[in-house]
């Protein structure tokens, strides 16, 4: 298994790259493709040999080649996030239709939280398909209805905390969990409830800080929802049957 390991974690800091571009372009509707990338602050393009993931940002230091500002590590982090998801997900479920469905899944997550935190939105044409493509592979890898219930059954969680907390959650966050309930199936609850608790801290912290105003300085929640899901889908079931145990 080990000889895997590297043919997913270079390919998958690939696909992180690819992400990052994803998360900074759809939101804008601007082509994936075209133009290719550019410095963010003297518009020089980006050569395909500063643009080898993690490799290039550690040549250039990460600094701009041309006018030496530095690179955000936006890029970096998310390249390593998704590799490290991608390998996870070959160790977690071998190399199978579920390991797809949960790297397709992950790769949701990974640019909803980017676009979450960036521009407060979860972007429809990154979500819906997304969730699509998983329900049928874990359908199909796994035949049984847990997966279509756990994708309608977190979206309408979340449908109905939107109607009952306007300005709590989002629409955004009922379509990310169309995505987490379809990759999670049993163990949805997990992943939600998981969520809300990462959540939880950071809401505290805000009230704390600002008393009640806090309620109006809504934080972003599919990055903490994102978390919750991946903690479900790699230890879901063990806390799960835990959960199950101590009832
Ligand atoms: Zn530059």
């Amino acid at each position: 298994m080990d000889f895997v390991l590297p043919l997913v974690f270079v390919p998958g800091l690939a696909i992180g790259s690819f992400l990052g571009v994803v998360a900074a372009r759809v939101p804008l509707r601007k082509s994936v493709v075209r133009p290719g990338s550019a410095c963010m602050s003297c518009d020089a393009p980006i050569r395909w040999y500063d643009n080898v993931p993690v490799l290039s940002y550690a040549l250039l230091r990460g600094r701009c080649r041309h006018c030496g500002v530095r690179i955000p590590p936006r890029d970096l982090a998310i390249e390593l996030v998704t590799a490290l998801l991608l390998v996870g997900c070959v160790l977690a479920f071998g190399v199978t239709l579920k390991a797809a469905a949960a790297g397709i899944g992950c790769a949701a997550l990974v640019v909803a939280t980017a676009t979450d935190l960036e521009r407060r939105i979860v972007p429809n044409w990154v979500v819906l398909p997304s969730a699509v493509a998983v329900l049928a592979l874990q359908t199909v890898s796994h035949p049984s209805p847990v997966w279509a219930i756990g994708a309608v059954g977190g979206a309408g969680f979340f449908f109905l905390a939107a109607l009952a907390y306007p300005g709590g959650m989002g629409m955004g966050d009922v379509k990310l969990a169309l995505v987490i309930g379809a990759m999670l199936g049993r163990t949805t609850p997990v992943g939600i409830m998981l969520g809300l608790l990462f959540g939880i801290v950071p809401s505290i912290v805000l009230i704390a800080r600002h008393g009640s105003g806090a309620r109006k300085l809504a934080i972003p929640f599919a990055p903490f929802l994102a978390a919750g899901a991946v903690v479900a889908l790699f230890a879901g079931e063990h806390i799960l049957n835990a959960y199950l145990g101590i009832l």
